[in-house]
C-alpha cells in the first residue's frame, strides 16, 4: 500500500511517512493488544502506576522533541506545542494515581451476616481516534489512563499528524510497556470503522468534529460498545463594558487566533455588550493586525499555518460568503508567508448572530464580533448555538460572572479566562452537539469510562 506522506504545514516539505493500515493490520494490532491485555490486567495496580511514572519521566526528557514534532506536523507555535506537551504529561501524572482512582466502596452488613464491596476492573482492549489539532495532548488523555487501569489500547491518530503519536509509542517502548499493549494504526475513517467494529475492541474514545463524533457514537452503539465521542464547537466570549482592558484583549486574541483558530476551545465569536461594542473591536483589530505570522518553530511567531488546503478552502469560503452577504470586515491581514498553509487573520464586526459566521465551526483564524445590549441578550446569543463546548465572560463584576456561569450552556466556562482548558484532574468536555456519549475525558469520568464495576457480596458460615 502507498505510504502516506506527512507535511510540515509551514513549508509543505515532507517530514515523514506512515503506512495506512489494511484490515489485516487492524486485526493483527488488536490481536496483539488482546494478547497483552490478559497478563497486564493481572499486574498489581501499583506496578502499573509505576510504569506510568517511568513514562512520565521519559516524556519529560523528550519534551523538546515532542514539542518540535507537534509544531512541525501541526503548524502551531513552539510555545503552544510546549504548553500542549506539558498538559499531556500532566495526564500521565494523573494516571500515576490509579491505585487511589480505582478504589471501590465497601459496606458491612448489607443484610444479616453479609458484607458487600465493589471493585473497578479494566474492560479489555480500548481504542482511541484522535484529531489533528493536539497531536500530543489528546492521545495522552486516552491511553495512559486506560493502560494504568489495566486495559490494552490501540490508537488511530489523524492522518495529518501521525508522527507525534509514533513518537509517543516509541517512548513507551523504551519504558518497558509490554509488547502489543499499545498499538498504533494509521488511516482515515475506514480504519476507525474497522476498529470500532472489531469484536475484541470493548470501548472507543473519540475526539474530532461533531459530524464524525456522531457517526462514531452511532456505529459504536450499534456494535454494543462503550463510547465517548467529543465533537466540535463554537465558543462565545462575552466582553462586558467594564472589562475592555489590555489584559482582556490579550486573552481574547490568544483564544481566537492561538493555533490559528484550530482549537475546540477557540473563542471565535465575541459578544460585545453595550459600550464594549464601541471600544473593544478597534482594540482587538489593532492587536490582531500586529500579530507575527510564520513558521511555528521560528522565534517570535504568534500564529502559524492551518492544517492543509482543504482547511484553507473552507476558511476562504466562509470569508467570501460573509463579505458577499455584507458583513463588515474590520481586519483582513494581508502579509502571510508564502509556501505553507497560511490563512490570514480576519475579523468581522456587526455580525448577525444567526449567520453562519456566528454559528458554524469555521476552525480557522476568523473572529466574528456580535453586538448585544445586555448580558441577558449575550447569554441568549451564546445559548442559541447547537454546540456547548466552552464559553467565557470578561467582567469586573462578580454578579455578572455568577449569572453567566449559572446560565450559559457550555461544558467549560471561563471567567476572565479566554480558554477554559482541560486539566487532567477535572472531567473535560462539552454539552449539546459538542459531545456524543455520556462520560467525558479526564478526571473521574475517564476512570469510570475505562473501567467496569463489580459488586461482590460475601457471607461466611460459622
Ligand atoms: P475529524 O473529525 O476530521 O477527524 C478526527 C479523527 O476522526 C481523525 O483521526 C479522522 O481520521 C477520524 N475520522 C474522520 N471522519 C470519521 C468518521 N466518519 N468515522 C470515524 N472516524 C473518522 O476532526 P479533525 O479535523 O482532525 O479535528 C478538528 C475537529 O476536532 C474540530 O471539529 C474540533 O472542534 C474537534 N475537536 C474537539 C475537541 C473536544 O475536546 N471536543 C478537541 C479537539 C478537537
Amino acid at each position: 500500500m502507498t505510504r502516506h506522506r506527512v507535511l510540515d504545514k509551514a513549508t509543505r516539505e515532507v517530514i515523514g511517512e506512515v503506512s495506512p493500515a489494511g484490515s489485516d493490520d487492524v486485526a493483527r494490532t488488536v490481536a496483539a493488544a488482546r494478547a497483552a491485555f490478559a497478563p497486564w490486567s493481572q499486574v498489581p495496580v501499583v506496578e502499573r502506576a509505576r510504569l506510568m511514572l517511568r513514562y512520565a519521566g521519559a516524556l519529560e526528557l523528550r519534551r523538546e522533541d515532542l514539542s518540535l514534532s507537534v509544531s512541525r506536523e501541526n503548524g502551531k507555535t513552539l510555545a503552544d506545542a510546549r504548553a500542549e506537551v506539558r498538559r499531556g504529561i500532566e495526564a500521565v501524572e494523573f494516571a500515576c494515581g490509579m491505585p487511589s482512582l480505582m478504589m471501590g466502596d465497601a459496606l458491612s452488613d448489607v443484610a444479616r451476616g453479609i458484607d458487600s464491596h465493589s471493585v473497578r476492573l479494566p474492560l479489555g482492549v480500548c481504542a482511541g481516534i484522535t484529531p489533528f489539532n493536539f497531536p500530543a495532548m489528546i492521545p495522552l488523555w486516552m491511553f495512559p489512563l486506560a493502560i494504568a487501569a489495566g486495559n490494552a489500547f490501540v490508537i488511530k491518530p489523524s492522518p495529518h499528524t501521525p508522527l507525534t503519536t509514533e513518537l509517543l509509542a516509541e517512548i513507551s517502548r523504551g519504558c518497558g510497556f509490554p509488547e502489543g499493549l499499545l498499538g498504533v494504526v494509521h488511516g482515515g475513517a475506514d480504519v476507525s470503522e474497522a476498529l470500532i467494529e472489531h469484536p475484541d475492541v470493548a470501548a472507543v474514545s473519540f475526539v474530532g468534529s461533531s459530524q464524525a463524533a456522531r457517526a462514531v457514537q452511532e456505529r459504536a452503539v450499534r456494535a454494543h460498545k462503550r463510547v465517548q465521542a467529543l465533537g466540535g464547537a463554537k465558543n462565545y466570549i462575552v466582553v462586558m463594558p467594564d472589562a475592555v482592558t489590555a489584559a482582556t484583549c490579550d486573552a481574547v486574541l490568544s483564544s481566537a487566533f492561538g493555533g490559528a483558530g484550530q482549537r475546540c476551545l477557540a473563542g471565535s465569536v465575541v459578544v460585545a455588550v453595550g459600550e464594549a461594542g464601541e471600544t473593544f473591536p478597534p482594540m482587538i483589530a489593532k492587536a490582531a493586525g500586529a500579530m507575527r505570522i510564520g513558521r511555528g518553530t521560528d522565534d517570535g511567531v504568534e500564529m502559524g499555518p492551518v492544517v492543509g488546503d482543504e482547511a484553507l478552502e473552507r476558511i476562504r469560503g466562509y470569508v467570501e460568503r460573509a463579505r458577499g452577504n455584507g458583513a463588515r470586515v474590520l481586519l483582513e491581514s494581508v502579509g502571510v508567508p508564502e509556501g505553507g498553509f497560511f490563512a490570514p487573520p480576519v475579523i468581522f464586526d456587526h455580525v448577525d448572530p444567526r449567520s453562519e459566521l456566528a454559528r458554524d465551526e469555521i476552525f480557522g483564524p476568523v473572529l466574528a464580533i456580535v453586538r448585544a445590549g445586555s448580558l441577558d441578550e449575550a447569554i441568549t446569543v451564546a445559548n442559541a448555538s447547537r454546540y456547548g463546548n466552552a464559553a467565557s465572560i470578561f467582567t469586573r463584576d462578580g454578579g455578572s460572572a455568577r449569572t453567566f456561569a449559572a446560565r450559559v450552556e457550555a461544558g467549560m466556562v471561563g471567567i476572565n479566562v479566554g480558554v477554559a482548558a482541560p486539566m487532567a484532574f477535572f472531567p473535560f468536555g462539552g454539552i449539546k452537539d459538542s459531545i456524543y456519549g455520556d462520560l467525558r475525558c479526564h478526571g473521574k469520568d475517564a476512570v469510570a469510562f475505562y473501567t467496569q464495576q463489580r459488586v461482590v457480596m460475601t457471607r461466611w458460615f460459622s
